[in-house]
This record gives C-alpha cells, structure tokens and sequence, in this order.
C-alpha cells in the first residue's frame, strides 16, 4: 500500500480536476504576488482566468534557469520573509546561485512526497538509514533525512566524504539502508573491496539513489556490488529538491508526484509541447508551493513520459530514466550523444571498471570526443599491446551503437578522481563562443 494512496492511486479524472484547482489557485496565487510572474503574464496576453484545463498550461510562458538568477535571491518568494522556515540553495555549475525557499506548509509537503519515494522503496520503521547525500544548502541530505525520519527510522547522517568511515559505520551500526548519488556509491562499493569489507555479506538491503544520471547497466552494478535493491529518487531545488518523482517495486521508471507537478514534454529548441511518448525537455509547474511556485519551468532535463497502469496500483504518470541533461548533450559528427549511451556502452566491456570520463575538444572544425576509462588492475597489468587492443574494442563497440568515432583511453585503476556527491562526467576543452 502506497504511503498516501488516496493520492498516489487517485483516479485519472479525480487527479485532472484535482490539478486543475490547484493549477488556478497557484497563477492566481503568483500573478498577485510575485511581479516577476505578473509581468511575463501580461506579456504573453494570458490571465490566470484563461486557464480552464491542465493542457491550457501551453498558453503559458516558461521559466528558466536565468530567471531564478536575475531574480536571486528572493525576486521569486511570494512570502514575507518571516514566514520562511527554511530556505537552500543550489550552485549550479556557474554564476549566482538559485534560491529555494520554503514557508512550514512547503516543508511538510515536500517530506510528504519524499516519504512517499522512500515508502515505495520499501523502507519502513525498523530500518536503520545512511544518509551519505552532503547536509548542507543542497536538499538531499535534508530532504532525506526528514522523509526517513517520518517514517520513524534510524536515521544515521554521516553526510558525504570520509568514505572509510561510511563502511565502517555501515557495519558497526548494521545500516539497512545507503542513500547516496549513484557515483558515490560505487566509491563506496570500490573502498570497501579495498579494506576486505564485501557489503553483500552485511544487512545493507536497499539503495536510494539519485541527483545525477545514471544508467540502467549502473543500476544492475550497484545492485550487484553491493547485493541490495537500487531504488531511485528525482528532483531539483527548484521544485523542492527530491521528491519529484520516484520508482516503485516495478523498476520501470518514475511516478511523478502529479498530484504536486505538472509534468509537460517541450521540443528544447522550439518549446512546442509534444505528443505523450515522444522524448524531450522535462518541464514542471509547482501547483502546491506557497514561498515559490514554479510555473512551466525548463528542467533541461531528457525523457519520455508515459501513461500506464504499472503493477504497484500507482496511477500517477511516470517518467523514464533521465538521459542527461540537455546541456550535456555533446554534438560529435553531426550525431547527439549523451554520456549515459557511453555509460551504457562501457559497462559492458568487461575488461573496464566502471570509472570514466569524456573529454571534448575541437579539431579542425570537428568535435572530437577522447573517451578515458579505467582498465581493470589485470587488464592493465598485461601491458601496452592488451590494453591497445582493448581499446580498440571499445572504439568499435561505440561506432557499432552510435555511430560515432572516438578515442579510447585505457587508464590505470584508481587514475580518475573517485566522487562523492554529483560524479563530473564531461570535461569540455573546446573553446568558449
Ligand atoms: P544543480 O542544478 O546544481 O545540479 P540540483 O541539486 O537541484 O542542483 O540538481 C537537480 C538536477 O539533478 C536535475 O535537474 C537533474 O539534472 C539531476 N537529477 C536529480 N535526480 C536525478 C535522477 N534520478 N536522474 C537523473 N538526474 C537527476
Ligand atoms: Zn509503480
């Protein structure tokens, strides 16, 4: 049973009329208080009252990045500031930071939806919890901790970083439960190998994992490695942090907390909405927050959406697994790739460890992508004429799936620098323009 089911298993016109309210109440709520959003209405010749149905959301303008950075730090609040009980903030990559504040109402409805991650990821009272997401300004260490501890577990914050420690407590205290980005905890994984430690043998069970792309192949990794279930988790700071969408016993992609976000699928480069099914660029209105709602804002996240009965009886909307972020998207050849097809790729060679990093940079007028991979300790200990033929299979494999020629660099084990929270995948040398 879900943790709410009267939300989680609403029925398909219960849940549109639902939204629907909420999605009037929250461009009534903007239009009157924040200027930002009145504004941008105005322009685009829209008033709240136009909106008399949940695909009317297309009349609406979209939010991006740069407006939560123009506006920073609290351009966007619609709430006095003495009605704040919280407020964090992501960096970014670069520039100013965006903020995410939160009124008591906004921090009870994102343990709500995170609880609900947590509860479908079978997590329950008598689990004794790691949380090795960093506390701090960004919203995976909190965001977390008050859902586990909702659910009345033992929450243990060891934060990020001290990887050693994160193993020797996992088994001093008998840890059920990792939550981590999924890079971390492959290093966590790797570290415990190297101190004799095998976690299959301890009582860890599940993994909740997320804030970074990952592939299915890194799934079944950690899964294996660590001989426990690997369940997901989505968000961002700007919708609340986690607790956006989430997976369930299936596997089978993300539930999106639909009852909270509206989730659309736009064309990136034109922003026209497309058809059920087809990829594109996640975007999400916040129907539900009251410091600050998000209407129509552009995640530059990659998926499909689909809309299916799944097994566990939840009938909110799901989302396949993020390819990457648009902003990731590397052109080589005149063919898009994302990282997570060479994710893919990689993992399944057998003779690589599952530690790599893509660098672009410009040849001639040509992108040319170096792909550096860690070659495992035996593999490399064979020497050069080995490791060149490795790769040179690595290099056909990814011409055979992608279509893309790239240069394949076989590294030593332990040459690239291990994560602990979102793992750098792209190291981009061509010149800025
Ligand atoms: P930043 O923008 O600084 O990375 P956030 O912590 O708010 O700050 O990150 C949100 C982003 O993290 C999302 O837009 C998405 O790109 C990524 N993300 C979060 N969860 C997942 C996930 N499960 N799968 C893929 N990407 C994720
Ligand atoms: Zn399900």
């Amino acid at each position: 049973m879900p943790w709410e089911d009267q939300f989680e298993c609403m029925p398909a016109e219960k849940m549109q009329a639902f939204q629907l309210k909420k999605l009037k109440e929250t461009l009534e709520w903007v239009y009157e208080k924040i200027p930002f959003y009145r504004k941008k209405l105005d322009e685009n010749g829209v008033k709240p009252a136009d909106i008399q149905h949940v695909r009317d959301l297309a009349k609406l303008p979209v939010t991006v990045k740069n407006d939560l950075r123009d506006n920073y730090p609290f351009g966007l609040c619609a709430v006095p500031m003495e009605q704040l009980v919280r407020i964090h903030a992501s960096s970014g990559t670069t520039g100013k930071p965006i903020t995410g504040p939160y009124t008591a109402e906004d921090l009870e409805q994102w343990t709500q939806c995170m609880t609900r991650n947590l509860w479908a990821a079978g997590i329950r009272k008598t689990d004794i919890v790691q949380n090795a997401y960093g506390y701090g300004l960004f919203t995976g260490g909190l965001g977390f901790h008050q859902a586990a501890t909702r659910i009345g577990c033992a929450v243990v914050p060891t934060s990020s970083g001290m990887t050693e420690r994160q193993i020797t407590l996992m088994k001093d205290f008998g840890s059920t439960v990792l939550f981590s980005t999924p890079s971390y905890a492959l290093t966590i994984a790797e570290r415990a190998e190297e101190m004799g430690v095998d976690i299959r043998d301890l009582p860890l069970r599940v993994g909740v994992f997320g804030a970074e792309p990952w592939t299915t192949a890194m799934r079944d990794e950690i899964q294996e490695r660590m001989g426990i279930k690997a369940m997901e988790a989505y968000g961002l700071t700007e919708l609340c942090g986690p607790g956006v969408a989430f997976d369930c016993e299936a596997q089978d992609g993300l539930h999106i907390n639909e009852d909270h976000f509206l989730a659309e699928i736009v064309d990136p480069v034109t922003l026209e909405p497309l058809p059920l099914g087809e990829p594109g660029e996640l975007v999400f209105t916040a129907i539900q927050r009251r410091a600050m709602p998000m209407i129509r804002y552009r995640t530059k996240d990659i998926t499909r959406l689909r809309r299916e009965p799944c097994a566990c009886g939840r009938t909110f909307i799901k989302m396949d697994k993020i390819t990457g972020r648009s902003d990731d998207m590397l052109i080589i050849s005149g063919v898009n790739v994302f990282p997570s097809q060479i994710e893919a790729l990689l993992l399944d060679v057998e003779e690589v460890l599952p530690q790599y990093v893509l660098v672009v940079r410009k040849k001639g007028h040509l992108d040319q992508l170096s792909v550096r991979v860690e070659a495992k300790p035996e593999v490399y200990d064979q020497g050069e004429e080995k490791r060149g033929q490795v790769e040179k299979k690595i290099g056909a494999h990814i011409q055979g799936m992608i279509g893309i020629g790239v240069k394949v660099e076989l590294l030593a084990p332990k040459t690239i620098t291990r994560s602990e929270g979102k793992a750098l995948r792209v190291i981009d040398e061509r010149p800025k323009g």
